[in-house]
């Protein structure tokens, strides 16, 4: 008998979350993702209703003014925010959600719903985080060295979270991770 959990999947830009969690909603079917909004504009490549919705500062504004969202934090410039309502049918409904957001937001997250799991994703090294950021081409130089200073400050909280993986070998990462949920969903409830 599975059970709804929230799992909150942090770690700094370039260490592989979005890779994992796309593997991990391959090999754990009753996995649900959580879309958020964001005030960032979109990359090229990326479409509204996709990766994110996109909005303006003012639609977000009034989400944040009538409670509609669970956690939201400012990261680079730009505000980001996991909707409410969604999040908590899909646990009612007995789905494994999963958030990916910032360090900010994952405690927010862990003060509302005690019962969270966090989830830490690391980099091998600071040096290889870099050299994938680059390698995604994504950013400016200066963003990459803003998103380089956000890893560190990131990593400094890596202690607090209920569990830390390694990004190492993908393939070991995603086993561990999809053993980790599976844990949790098969859990007996007291
Ligand atoms: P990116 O701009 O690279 O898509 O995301 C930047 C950071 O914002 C990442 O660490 C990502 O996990 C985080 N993020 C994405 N969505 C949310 C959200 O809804 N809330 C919070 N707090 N952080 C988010």
């Amino acid at each position: 008998m599975r059970h709804g959990n929230l799992f909150v999947i942090s770690g700094p830009s370039g260490a592989g979350k979005g890779t994992l969690v796309a593997r991990l909603m391959h090999d754990v079917p009753d996995t649900w993702v959580s879309r958020s909004v964001t005030t960032r504009l979109p990359r090229a490549g990326e479409v509204d209703g996709v990766q994110y919705r996109f909005l303006s500062d003012s639609e977000f504004q009034d989400l944040v003014e009538s409670d509609g969202l669970l956690e939201w934090a400012t990261y680079g410039g730009n505000r980001y925010g996991t909707p409410r309502a969604t999040v908590e049918e899909h646990i009612a409904n007995g789905d494994q959600v999963i958030l990916e957001i910032d360090v900010q937001g994952a405690f927010q997250v862990r003060e509302k719903l005690p019962s969270a799991h966090l989830i830490f994703i690391e980099p091998p090294s600071l040096a290889v985080l870099e050299a994938r950021l680059r390698g995604r081409g994504t950013e400016t130089d200066e963003q990459i060295a803003a998103r380089m200073e956000a890893a560190k400050v990131e990593l400094s909280r890596k202690m607090e979270y209920d569990i830390r993986l390694v990004n190492d070998d993908l393939e070991e990462a995603a086993c561990a991770l999809a053993a980790y949920v599976n844990e949790q969903a098969e859990k007996i409830r007291g």
